[in-house]
């Protein structure tokens, strides 16, 4: 792929009119509402999505149900079950530059980095096929002569799947690798700000010949179509990507059918660079982590802790890099800095840039929407570094999700530790330094779910991935995201010849 290649959005000048997939079927809402989804660059709507309601979700989690209790896939041996997933890995590489453009197009962000997650994607489902058929139970050696005792591990049954707009294919593959390792159904639903994608990536199913009704995909308003997602009896488990509130209101109402709930929330993530670090690697490090995806990542680096001694050179060289940096058409793979999603958060992060100026940050960079003429009627940020924030300023402890950094000062490593950890949040972290044993003294004492020491934004599907305190519950990615979505079950088979007195319990 050359820098300068340029590519198109799908159907320019025609409106994509796209449908739900449910029990294998694709779908009209029963009411056959739809919405429009514009392109956030260039503002025109340029495609139609159903707009389901519950009654659609109960339709999707009836067909999950029916897959999994009655379907093949149930049957399936673990091993085919790896097959397929292999065979779906294959077909998102193939269409992995047509998936990134429908992506970029609902939801703008960079071409550069959707091309980059589209080729990665398929790694997630080759990892999980690979662990399918390891998901093995074990002999128990009990201490009862005459019983012999296993373990089995079986899937949970069917799975609601919610995502947020920021990257709804690489979230689905987050939950769908282990779940449908695991041998359950699911019911995805992506977010009203970026369904397509989620929709298109849905046909791949077919193709690899997954059975009907193992992924259904509903779309639709969260508060139209979520109270049958998260309280329907046949749901066994929720898994929610997105805003903190939703997530409690989720797991709320999770909490009423005791549900299995993993939630991933987002944070207000400290990047931590001390005196004696690599500056210019520094440098790009704070950058990769606020002003890539255009601060819309739930792991951004917003909160900059930057020792006194480099702190103000380090953030005027952060000035200088926000000043610079290009702003444009996501498609084209020189833009730096994209359109923010959708209109709600542009108009939430413009409230945030009054906010940190009325409670006295300075404003060294940015700070205002983007007037380039590059960003034509696309809803843009200008990449905005405040100078001087304290930690208690709500700048420095709310989510913004946007380009916008808060950049503090600290004295020594405690300091650093102190002002790190007194946030309600804690999804990741960053530490620049290249003392040894200050960063694993660091890695330690942070209380985040991924530390990064010397690079930031560094995923993987062999890595666990979740928050410490309100960023969330539970892990997603690795091994340990498979046990999520599996329950054991203990069979005993006595091998003695009579029961004994049945009026006392077998200890
Ligand atoms: P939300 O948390 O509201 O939405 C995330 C997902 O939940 C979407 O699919 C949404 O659907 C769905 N949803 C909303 N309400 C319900 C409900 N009652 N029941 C079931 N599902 C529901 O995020 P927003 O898109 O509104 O973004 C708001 C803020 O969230 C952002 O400003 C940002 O701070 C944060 N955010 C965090 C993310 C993260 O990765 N941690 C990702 C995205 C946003 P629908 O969109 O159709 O309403």
């Amino acid at each position: 792929m050359s820098q300068t290649q340029q590519y198109t959005a799908p159907s320019a000048g025609t409106l994509a009119r796209y449908q739900m997939l449910i029990g294998g079927k694709r779908v009209d809402a029963s009411a056959g509402e739809v919405f429009e989804t514009p392109n956030p660059f260039t503002n025109e709507v340029w495609a139609t999505i159903p707009r389901g309601r519950n009654e659609d979700a109960i339709r999707a989690i009836e067909a999950a149900d029916e897959a999994f209790q009655n379907g093949p896939w149930g049957r399936m041996t673990a091993s085919a079950r790896g097959r397929l997933l292999r065979r779906l890995a294959e077909l998102i590489a193939r269409d992995a530059e047509r998936l990134a453009t429908i992506e970029v197009t609902d939801n703008g962000k960079l071409m550069s980095e959707m091309h980059g997650q589209l080729r990665y994607i398929p790694e997630y489902f080759h990892y999980y096929a690979g662990l399918a058929d390891k998901l093995q139970g074990a002999v128990i050696p009990s201490e009862k002569e005459d019983m012999f005792s296993f373990t089995r591990r079986e899937p949970l049954g069917v799975c609601v799947g919610i995502t947020a707009w920021n990257s709804p294919l690489l979230l689905a593959a987050y939950k769908l690798g282990p779940g449908l390792a695991a041998g359950n159904t699911f019911v995805l639903k992506p977010s009203e700000h970026a369904s397509a994608s989620t929709l298109e990536f849905a046909k791949l199913f077919e193709e690899a010949g997954f059975p009907p009704g193992v992924l259904n995909v509903v779309t639709g308003f969260g508060p139209e179509i979520g109270e049958a997602l998260t309280t329907h009896p046949k749901v066994a488990k929720v898994t929610f990507t997105g805003s903190e509130g939703t997530g409690q209101r989720i797991y709320e109402a999770a909490a009423r059918g005791l549900k299995r709930v993993t939630l991933e929330l987002g944070g207000k993530s400290p990047n931590i660079v001390f005196d004696d670090a690599n500056l210019d690697n520094a440098v790009n490090g704070v950058i990769s982590g606020i002003f890539a995806a255009a601060g819309q990542t739930c792991v951004a680096g917003s909160r900059l802790l930057v020792q006194d001694t480099i702190y103000d050179q380090f953030v005027e060289r952060l000035g200088e890099v926000a000043r610079g940096a290009r702003m444009g058409n996501p498609l084209d793979l020189s833009t730096q800095i994209g359109p923010i999603a959708n209109a709600p958060q542009h108009k939430k992060i413009l409230e945030y840039l009054d906010i940190a100026k009325s409670e006295g940050a300075r404003c060294i960079a940015g700070g205002a929407a983007a007037q380039r003429a590059e960003c034509g009627k696309g809803m843009f940020i200008e990449p905005t570094v405040f100078a001087d924030v304290s930690n208690q300023m709500r700048i420095a402890r709310e989510e913004v999700f946007g380009p916008v950094l808060a950049a503090i000062r600290f004295k020594d490593m405690d300091e650093a530790l102190a002002i790190a950890n007194d946030t309600p949040y804690g999804l990741a972290s960053g530490v620049w330094t290249q003392d040894i044993q200050r960063a694993l003294i660091m890695s330690q004492r942070l209380q985040a779910g991924t530390v990064w020491v010397n690079t930031y934004r560094a995923i993987s599907y062999t890595t666990p991935f979740g928050g410490y305190k309100r960023s969330g519950l539970g892990r997603e990615n690795g091994m340990e995201a498979v046990d999520a979505y599996l329950q054991t079950k203990s069979v005993w088979i006595s091998t003695a010849s009579e029961v004994p007195n049945p009026f006392m319990m077998r200890v």
